[in-house]
């Protein structure tokens, strides 16, 4: 194991600020707009993004400022990640948080920031901005399942 591994090493609890934002993959499977059923409680995804994505790096335009900029952006944390039952099963955070390995592809295993996208893991591609849709509800595209 390099000793540069250190998610290998250390819990999510322990990781420095760097450490734990270099985690996230960018895949920006979490910025998608999805609903809540009342009655089931099931969740409905669709194929819009927030705002502040930028659709073809996958990045928050404005990170530092989100949660002012977007109050229902979700602060990702090592005690909430397992709560949040719309996370990807793919999200790196999850697979650490369960006790996994991160993907071959991740960046911090190829040493490639761009290893991401070059493996097609990301939204790019798949999504539109809501600045381009009138309705959200109307670009539902099908149940969430958090397994996928
Ligand atoms: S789903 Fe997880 S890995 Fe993907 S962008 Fe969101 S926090 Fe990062
Ligand atoms: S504010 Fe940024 S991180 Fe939050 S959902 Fe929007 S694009 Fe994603």
């Amino acid at each position: 194991m390099s000793s540069n591994e250190f998610w290998k090493t250390k819990s999510l609890q322990e990781m420095t600020s760097s450490e734990w934002e270099s985690i996230c993959d960018g895949c920006a499977k979490c910025c998608i707009f999805k609903f809540e059923e009342d009655d089931t409680g099931h969740i409905l995804q669709t194929d819009v993004v927030c705002k502040l994505l930028d659709l073809d790096t996958c990045h928050c335009t404005k990170y530092e400022q989100r949660k002012t900029l977007v109050p229902d952006c979700i602060t990702i944390t090592p005690d909430n990640i397992l709560q949040l039952k719309w996370m990807p099963a793919s999200c790196s955070y999850r697979l650490l948080a369960q006790g996994d390995d991160l993907p071959a592809w991740h960046s911090l295993v190829t040493g490639n920031p761009k290893s991401m996208q070059l493996a097609n893991k990301t939204v790019q591609g798949r999504v539109v901005s809501e600045i381009e849709v009138d309705d959200i509800e109307d670009r539902i595209i099908g149940w969430f399942d958090p397994n996928n």
